[in-house]
Formats: C-alpha cells, sequence, structure tokens
C-alpha cells in the first residue's frame, strides 16, 4: 500500500481511538477505522518484508514510541518531519502531526477538521447578517475551551445575546471533558494558565500541554482548577476546533495587536471567518491573513491556496510561528516543494511585521528585535 494512503489510515484510526476513549486500552471488535488500518500496515509490512504488527495495542505502541519516517513505508521525502509521532509519549493522546495526517484523508477530513462547525456558524450569521454573532462566537472558542456546563447554558444569555442564533452550536462543540484530564484524587481539572486548555496529569504528578507553544516555554503553568462535579461538569472544546481555530486564533489575535500597533487596520476573521485577518496599510495595500502552525511543511503545502476574494486583498500571506524554522529548518523548503499554488506566500510572524513596517514606512530600527523579547510574555498576558 501507498505509504501515505497507510499513514493516513493509521492517522485516523488513532483519532477515533482517541474519540472512544485511550488508544492504548482498545480491546476487541475494534472501530472499523482500526481494524483497517492494522490490516493495511500488517499487509505493507508483509510486502516490504518487514516485521508487522501483530495486534492493534501493538500498533498503537508503534504509533506513540516509533518515529513515523522509521516505519516500514515508502514515503516521498521529507513528507514527515524526522522524530515525529503520531501518538504523545505520556499521555497517549493524538499529536497535532497526527490530525494533520487524518485530515488529509478525503474520506475522514470533515469529520476530523474544524471545517464542519465553522462552516455552520459561518453560514447562519451570513443569512441573519450578523457577523457580530459570529465574532463573538470566534472570540469564546479561543478564550474559553473550557467551560462548566452551567456556563456552557448561560453563556448565550451572558454575553448579551452576542452568539445570535449560535448559542446551541455550543452543545455540539463542546463535550464533558474526558476522563484522561481528571485527577482522580483531587476530583479537578486544571486548566493551563498560557492557552487555556486541560492540563494532562502524567505520572509522578507533572501536567503536560498539547501547545507545543506552551511546552516550548518551559514548565507548565496551572490556570483555573475546576472540581469535577461542579456547575454540572466540565465541558471541553473539540480537538479539532482547539487545534485549527482556538491555537490560531491566539496568536491572530496577538499579531493582530502588534500590527494595529504600528499603524496597520486590522479586522479579525472578516467575511464570516473566509480568511484570519485583513491587514490594510495606510497607501491601500490589504493583504489577507492566515495563522498556520503545522507541524509537517509538506501537508500544509497540498493545501495551500488562496483564500476567497471576499472581502478583497491584493496579497495572501500564511503566517508561521518563526520557532517552527528554528525546529524545522528545512520547513519553508519543503512547503514550496508541495505546494501546487503559488499562493499564499509563507511569512514567520516577524517577517509579516517587516513587510508590514515597509508598506507602513515605519521601519524603526529599534524595534527590529523587540518582536523576540517580547514573544513570552506577550503569549501570557494574552487574556
Ligand atoms: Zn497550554
Amino acid at each position: 500500500m501507498d505509504g501515505v494512503l497507510l499513514l493516513r489510515s493509521v492517522a485516523t484510526a488513532m483519532v477515533r481511538l482517541s474519540e472512544v476513549g485511550d488508544p492504548g486500552t482498545a480491546t476487541l471488535p475494534y472501530p472499523d477505522e482500526a481494524q483497517r488500518a492494522l490490516n493495511n500496515t500488517v499487509l505493507t509490512c508483509l510486502l516490504l518484508k518487514a516485521r508487522p504488527p501483530e495486534s492493534l495495542p501493538e500498533l498503537v505502541e508503534w504509533a506513540a514510541h516509533r518515529p513515523v519516517d522509521r516505519w516500514p513505508v515508502r514515503l516521498p521525502p521529507d513528507v514527515v518531519p524526522p522524530e515525529s509521532l503520531l501518538l504523545d509519549e505520556a499521555t497517549r493522546q493524538p499529536t497535532q502531526l497526527c490530525y494533520e495526517w487524518a485530515v488529509d484523508a478525503e474520506d475522514s477530513a470533515a469529520r476530523h477538521s474544524e471545517q464542519r462547525y465553522m462552516a455552520i456558524a459561518s453560514r447562519r450569521c451570513r443569512e441573519e447578517d450578523y457577523p457580530e454573532a459570529y465574532r463573538a462566537f470566534r472570540l469564546l472558542l479561543v478564550r474559553r475551551p473550557v467551560l462548566t456546563h452551567r456556563e456552557l447554558t448561560t453563556l448565550p444569555a451572558a454575553v448579551d445575546g452576542d452568539l445570535g442564533s449560535l448559542g446551541d452550536l455550543l452543545y455540539d462543540v463542546y463535550q464533558p471533558a474526558p476522563a484522561g484530564y481528571l485527577d482522580w484524587e483531587r476530583r479537578s481539572y486544571t486548566s493551563c494558565a498560557r492557552c487555556h486548555t486541560l492540563l494532562h496529569p502524567m505520572a509522578g504528578g507533572a501536567l503536560w500541554c498539547e501547545q507545543r507553544r506552551c511546552r516550548d516555554l518551559g514548565t507548565v503553568r496551572r490556570g483555573r482548577e475546576y472540581q469535577a462535579d461542579d456547575d454540572g461538569g466540565v465541558q471541553l472544546l473539540l480537538r479539532p476546533l482547539r487545534q485549527w481555530v482556538s491555537a490560531p486564533g491566539v496568536l491572530e489575535m496577538r499579531l493582530a495587536r502588534q500590527l494595529t500597533g504600528i499603524g496597520a487596520d486590522v479586522e479579525l476573521w472578516p467575511g464570516f471567518g473566509a480568511y484570519g485577518m485583513r491587514v490594510r496599510c495606510p497607501d491601500g495595500t490589504t493583504l489577507a491573513v492566515d495563522h498556520k502552525d503545522w507541524a509537517s511543511p509538506a501537508l500544509l503545502g497540498r493545501r495551500a491556496a488562496p483564500p476567497p476574494p471576499d472581502p478583497p486583498y491584493d496579497r495572501c500571506v500564511w503566517v508561521m510561528p518563526a520557532a517552527r524554522l528554528r525546529d524545522h529548518p528545512d520547513f519553508r523548503a519543503t512547503f514550496e516543494r508541495y505546494r501546487s499554488s503559488a499562493s499564499p506566500e509563507l511569512m514567520t510572524d516577524r517577517e509579516l511585521l517587516r513587510t508590514a513596517r515597509q508598506l507602513i514606512g515605519t521601519v524603526d530600527p529599534d524595534h527590529r528585535y523587540a518582536d523576540t523579547a517580547r514573544d513570552g510574555e506577550a503569549m501570557e498576558g494574552l487574556f
């Protein structure tokens, strides 16, 4: 079997297993996707005369311990970043890369991406000509990936009816927090002080955040603690929405503040979420900007396409965190090799700010390095 098809199949299986419980404790009968992924892997290994996994638990072990570039499959060059895993070793939760592979498969893309929910929100608000509701919904998803059940029921009223008819969509996108996040002794869940999603307890009392950016900052910081049974229980935003709406949203809001600070006119999520932000410079140049923090430059490159032209723009840019280039020096070259469209342009956050300053005509040498120094603080002081 083609290595790309196989990886998509295994990634989809791991995501599916994580939805029904802990991938490490799967029992017979296995979900269809998982059985199919196991069959595909065994067949591929036999064809390549490699030792196959003997069971689904062994395939899960591979996903959690064996970097994908060392699986006995034939893959195009650079299609997986070196040393990357499909499941996090400590928590057995799907990694960001695993989700990227799962949505690369057409038959599972809709199920595992954020698209189906965001498209509903966008369509409803467009029909009602209510952009404020779309924006309020999006802000909620960015700021509050965790809610108590009471907050979930009272929130549409609490935000002054700004969610419009999207209130009932909250019951689809927030689901009871999985038991894997529960501290059984304290009977509580702890959120991350930086990104506000739930932290995963690990052996020895440590806590783990799914956001690479939070882990990069060194120690995980405890945020709000939620008692398991208070206020009707704890609700967690679905993972694809955390990965593709909350996380980029935090970065888009930060960039928007920085761009506004240097004199650009910025609108977040214009055209009912047609793209991440519309940046207008005083000379009239308009940029359509999306934040794309992807683990795999190849999979990101395959999706490269300009956003819808409404509202209109002159140039479109995908912004990646500079930290990705540090971890993965070939990121840009690999992205370029896999892209099929000449746009959008790929820039780091700093390059975008530099480009905006040039367009605005306010290049200030003293500010050139300020963004680097402020990165950590800006992220912590977001809310
Ligand atoms: Zn975090």
